[in-house]
């Protein structure tokens, strides 16, 4: 059964698509994230194209979009994957291409460690598909050392997300 918060949590999740129209795919991830129950959008970043890291395939497009959610993690993190898996996403293989992955980058203040979900997102500080595009949203939530680790990642804007 769902429980729900009593206060809403302000909640930064990553987009990343690199099949298929991917940038198609991100914009229509964030609808997706807005229409969720007891949830609301407050912002979306604008999409930008990296470089694979890790991974294989084709150039990705990312975002990062600001919620506001009364949903737990758990249940988040399951709202997700429904709309991952309605993407056509599979996973033939670690860090395959992919459809569609959303990632929950932060949950509030939270530091959540189960076999399900790790949050703040390990991988968050190491990524520069992530951190330019948070720092569009709250510049506080990245500092000038983060930015100095991804100097050398290929990224590169494209355009604003529509509304
Ligand atoms: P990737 O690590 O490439 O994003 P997946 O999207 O297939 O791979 O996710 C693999 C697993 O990562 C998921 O089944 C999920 O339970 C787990 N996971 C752990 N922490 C998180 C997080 N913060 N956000 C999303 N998934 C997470
Ligand atoms: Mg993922």
């Amino acid at each position: 059964m769902r429980t729900l918060q009593r206060e809403e949590v302000s909640v930064y999740v990553g987009l990343g698509a690199n099949l298929g129209d991917a940038r198609q795919a991100v914009q229509k991830a964030s609808g997706d994230l807005a229409a969720m129950a007891d949830t609301r959008l407050i912002a979306c970043s604008s999409l930008y194209q990296t470089a694979p890291v890790g991974a294989q395939g084709p150039d990705f497009v990312n975002a990062v979009v600001h919620l506001r959610t009364r949903l737990n993690a758990i249940d988040l993190l399951h709202a997700c994957q429904g709309i991952e898996n309605d993407a056509g996403r599979q996973r033939p293989y670690p860090n395959a291409p992919r459809t569609l992955d959303i990632d929950i980058l932060l949950f509030g203040e939270a530091t959540i460690k189960s076999e399900k979900l790790t949050v703040p997102h390990p991988r968050m500080r190491e990524r520069a598909f992530v951190l330019l595009p948070l720092q569009e949203l709250d510049a506080q939530l990245v500092s000038p050392n983060d930015l100095q680790f991804v100097r050398s990642q290929a990224i590169q804007k494209i355009n604003s997300m529509p509304d």
